[in-house]
């Protein structure tokens, strides 16, 4: 069976938050979603419920309506963050997989939140280009909120188009940012050669998140849920 990534001390902290404070309160529909994408052969690569209800939590608090997901698989963080918008809150959620996305429909649709979600299935910088020009002369229709969780080394391309789609104040969200503690290990640390794209990635997001930091542009928090998130509000 899959397992998400975490980089907590041990597994029993992780049991821990789980039972305590997750499972008891995850919505019917993310549970019945979480159960049946874990049994997909790639389902670790949905967005683990204790970073759920962290986004859920995030989203809520600063009353997004508008929100962008790039990456969407089965959807757990679709229908996570539909349910956490308001009644008439949308989200464009954009995924070159259709199918993956399919296997999470029967559940948005049993979860009443099926309206507030437009899946384009798509590359998504095509998708986030025809987006800017739809917003260029109308600040109202900026966006609140954005998820980032697709092929990560495409995030510098993501980000310069999100920065014109997202509203001063807004939120953009980066997902897999401590690349399972990979980011620490040095360089060329291939003694046990991990798959070369993985290298590849976790070198691409060393530069990435250098590169956050010191983007003025933006306050940043580096948050160690899940496989590493970074939260970003675009301040200028
Ligand atoms: N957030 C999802 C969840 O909670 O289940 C997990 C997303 S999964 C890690 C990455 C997804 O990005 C895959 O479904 C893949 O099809 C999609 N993807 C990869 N490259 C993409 C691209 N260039 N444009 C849009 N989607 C892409
Ligand atoms: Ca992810």
């Amino acid at each position: 069976m899959a397992r998400h990534k975490n980089l907590l001390k041990n597994d029993d902290l992780l049991k821990y938050i789980l039972d305590t404070s997750v499972y008891p309160r995850e919505h019917e529909q993310l549970k019945e979603l979480r159960e049946v994408t874990m049994k997909h052969i790639s389902g670790e690569m949905s967005v683990p419920p204790e970073e759920g209800s962290f986004l859920s939590i995030i989203l809520k608090l600063m009353n997004a309506k508008k929100a962008i997901e790039i990456g969407v698989f089965t959807g757990y963080s679709l229908l996570t963050t539909a349910l956490a918008l308001p009644k008439d809150g949308k989200i464009t959620a954009i995924d070159i997989n259709r199918s993956s996305f399919e296997i999470g429909l029967p559940f948005i649709r049993k979860a009443g939140v099926e309206e507030k979600i437009n899946f384009i299935e798509s590359e998504a910088i095509p998708i986030l280009d025809k987006m800017i020009e739809e917003v260029k002369d109308d600040k109202e229709e900026l966006y609140d909120y954005a998820f980032v969780d697709a092929d990560k080394t495409n995030n510098r391309e993501y980000h310069e188009r999100l920065m014109k789609l997202i509203k001063i104040g807004g939120v953009i969200v980066y997902d897999n940012t401590l690349w399972s503690g990979a980011v620490t290990e040095p360089i060329d640390s291939s003694h046990s050669s991990p798959p070369e794209r993985f290298i590849m990635t976790k070198n691409f997001f060393v530069k990435f998140n250098e590169f956050l930091a010191l983007d003025p542009r933006l306050e940043i928090s580096q948050v160690c849920i899940g496989d590493g998130v970074t939260i970003c509000r675009r301040i200028l």
